[in-house]
């Protein structure tokens, strides 16, 4: 069964086919596709950032979150039952040469998942995306569907695991399979100095990769809590509570404390700093 885009208005079966014309797919016909981890590996090497996000768009090596994406796609929620939803991984968004990284944990099932695009669609993007306009690094205040005009200037948001997670918990096998892809990521950002963390998860992974990649983590390896800097050479990690629905509607997470965030990362890392 085909479905209308809600912007475009055009017809896709959910998952959308690669190179079927969403809006933003950066798939071709003949993006090479990854279906075990060894090739993760592999692919996510020697690419530039166009096809890092192609790769990425089509990737199939994780059996259980192929499977739930998916599933989540056909079935759909009631109230979005006449949409197609995206069912791929989601690559990172935004300016593809950004001062400021903003790092999630993976795509929401009926957001990302469903938009195609990381943190589009659902509550916790709301917050995000109106935080970012105010900060002055998005063009609108809201980010519902791929193809809505949105765009980021200076900052990119990647997702520590691409594919949606039952439950939002990756296994550490899962996380730890999607890893080369924000490695490869990150080192094709090199005017990037500040990686903003949304919660816990985003922070450990951000440490293990840049740590990983041969940049000089502190001792004690520094932990998470919002407001939480830690610095590795040339990059700032910045640690913010995740713009979940449990914690804003319970008032952990207020809109006045994530634009202190954006503050935040702009002194430590904004273009005037260089
Ligand atoms: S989670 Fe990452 S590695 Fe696993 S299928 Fe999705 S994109 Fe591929």
């Amino acid at each position: 069964m085909t479905l209308p885009h809600p912007i475009s208005g055009r017809l896709f079966g959910s998952p959308v086919p690669p190179a079927s014309g969403w809006p933003d797919d950066p798939a071709s016909p003949g993006t090479p596709i990854a279906r075990t981890h060894a090739e993760v590996l592999t692919l996510a090497a020697d690419c530039d950032l166009t096809e890092l996000d192609a790769r990425v768009s089509v990737c199939r090596a994780c059996p259980r979150l192929v499977a739930w994406r998916e599933d989540v796609a056909s079935d759909k929620r009631a109230s979005f039952a006449g949409e197609p939803y995206w069912g791929r991984p989601v690559p990172g968004w935004g300016d593809p040469d950004p001062w400021l990284v903003v790092l999630g944990l993976a795509p929401a099932a009926h957001g990302g998942n469903r938009t195609g695009r990381v943190f589009t669609g659902d509550r916790s993007g709301e917050w995000l995306f109106a935080a970012l306009h105010r900060a002055g690094l998005a063009e609108l205040p809201t980010s519902a569907h791929s193809g809505d005009g949105q765009r980021l200037t200076g900052a990119r948001i990647l997702a520590a695991v691409r594919c949606a997670p039952p439950a939002n918990k990756p296994t550490p096998a899962e996380r730890d399979a999607c890893a080369p892809w924000l490695a490869a990521e990150l080192a094709l950002l090199p005017r990037a100095r500040v990686v903003l963390c949304l919660g816990g998860f985003a922070w450990d992974v951000a440490m293990r990769q840049l740590a990983t990649a041969g940049l000089p983590v502190p001792r004690p390896r520094p932990v998470f809590g919002h407001g939480a800097v830690a610095t590795l050479g040339e990059l700032t990690l910045l640690g913010s509570y995740h713009p979940s629905q449990q914690n804003t509607f319970t008032g952990k997470l207020t809109a006045e404390m994530l634009d202190e965030v954006f503050v935040a990362a702009r002194e430590l890392g904004g273009p005037h700093v260089r």
